[in-house]
């Protein structure tokens, strides 16, 4: 890939903008962003309660989440909620393992 001109700089940085929910892992209470590209995506922070509904439709786009606790975190768009999934119960309701990721 060629990115020696300097035109590009400004495309590879709005490629890379997003917006983060936060949420706490309801098990641990650790901190979690989600990213979501959805919406206006000007870097804002946000929480499941005051996000946009354009930006909240993306937020699983890096979920289901595992969290060091072991369970495994997904929104439910339409309530708002953190939902929880725990070990082996979480691999099989993902498509395929490698859609878990870690984050936070
Ligand atoms: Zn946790």
């Amino acid at each position: 890939m060629l990115f020696s001109l300097a035109s590009n700089t400004q495309i590879i940085y709005l490629m890379g903008m997003y917006d983060t929910v936060w949420l706490n892992c309801p098990k641990c209470n650790k901190e979690h962003g989600f990213q979501s590209k959805s919406g206006e995506c000007y870097l804002k922070d946000y929480t499941l309660e005051n996000c946009p509904d354009d930006a909240l439709a993306n937020v699983n786009r890096h979920s289901p989440c595992e969290c060091d606790c072991g369970a495994t975190l997904s929104v439910e768009v339409e309530t708002r909620k953190v939902i929880v999934k725990e070990g082996s119960v979480c691999l099989t309701l993902a498509r395929s393992a490698h859609e878990i990721q870690k984050c936070g």
